[in-house]
């Protein structure tokens, strides 16, 4: 994803070249990151020719209640996004599976400014998006010295651009440190996040993962992964605090995002949660929530949005 560059980009409506989505180097965006932001996955289904949406309901609500938050005069709808990534899609025809990120804007008008003063836009960029060797693997995490944000800053409930500023110096120093990705305490000094995924650990067959109030985003993942531990394994998830060296003495961790779907944690500073292999819990988790991420038609209803079909390749 990191090198690809799409031919075109969903830019204020209408399909544009890529090089041709442009905003001002003084705008609100460029000089203090004015943005909120979603990403979402797309499935691409070859049987039927098509691409289903994970839980764009959610995200489309997720995304407009971190621009009202942030008192940005855009928000956008169900419709509206759902037909701008139809477009996006067949117009790429990537035929695989995708990472959809769309983004509202403040263009132009300073952070205080009122509505009738502020310029702002939306766009919508999609790349390919495989699943990640790391999800059979695993990851190697370690907890970083630098903190979450909390509720009397920006409240990591609030998705928005500048605020993954706050994950630059964790993630540096996990590569520097040997390892794959941070998970950062907050300001009470128990678990929050990781720079882009729940966290969750099991022990002696219980599960927990950190509650909203532990400074973390609320993520869709997450939710989905609580009730099919409920549903389909009779497990209760607690959604309680979390101390450092629970991560270091729990049967299993894994971590979970759109992005990163369900990923073992297989080493943690040094300590081996299950021996460094990914875990049982962890492994059955992963494959039940893939295999609906990609059973198109036959998902149980509410997972996933059919986008129209693609008409066969020229
Ligand atoms: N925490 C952070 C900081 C994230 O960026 C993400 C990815 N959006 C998540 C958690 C996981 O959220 P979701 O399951 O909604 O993708």
């Amino acid at each position: 994803m990191d090198s690809y560059i799409p031919d075109l980009i969903w830019f204020n409506g209408s399909l544009v070249p890529w090089e041709d989505a442009k905003v001002h180097v003084w705008s609100e965006l460029a000089i203090r990151g004015a943005s909120v932001f979603e990403g979402i996955r797309a499935f691409w289904n070859p049987e039927e020719q098509r691409y289903y949406v994970l839980d764009l309901e959610s995200h489309v609500r997720r995304l407009n209640e971190s621009a009202r938050l942030l008192k940005f005069p855009i928000t956008t709808d169900f419709h509206t996004t759902l037909q701008a990534i139809n477009s996006l899609l067949t117009a790429l025809d990537l035929r695989e599976h995708a990472y959809i990120r769309p983004t509202l804007y403040i263009d132009h008008g300073r952070y205080g400014s009122r509505a009738k003063d502020t310029l702002s836009g939306m766009h919508i960029a999609a790349f390919p998006s495989p699943h990640s060797d790391a999800l059979y693997r695993g990851i190697r995490c370690t907890v970083s010295s630098w903190r979450r944000s909390s509720e009397l800053n920006l409240s990591p409930r609030i998705k928005a651009g500048g605020s993954y500023m706050a994950f630059r110096l964790p993630f540096i120093e996990a590569r520097e440190r040997g390892f794959d990705d941070a998970i950062l305490l907050n300001n009470r000094d128990t678990v929050s996040e990781s720079s882009g995924a729940a966290v969750f650990v099991v022990k002696d067959s219980m599960v927990a993962t950190p509650p909203l109030s532990a400074g973390i985003l609320e993520s869709i993942t997450r939710r989905r992964i609580i009730s099919l531990l409920h549903d389909e394994f009779f497990m209760e998830v607690q959604e309680r605090e979390i101390v450092r060296t629970e991560l270091y003495t729990a049967d299993e961790v894994f971590l979970c995002g759109t992005l990163c779907e369900v990923q073992p944690v297989v080493g943690i500073d040094g300590y081996l949660p299950g021996d460094g292999m990914p875990g049982p819990l962890t492994t059955r988790c992963r494959d039940y929530y893939i295999e609906i991420c990609e059973s198109g038609a036959s998902a149980p209803s509410g997972w996933l949005t059919p986008v129209e079909k693609t008409s066969s390749r020229q």
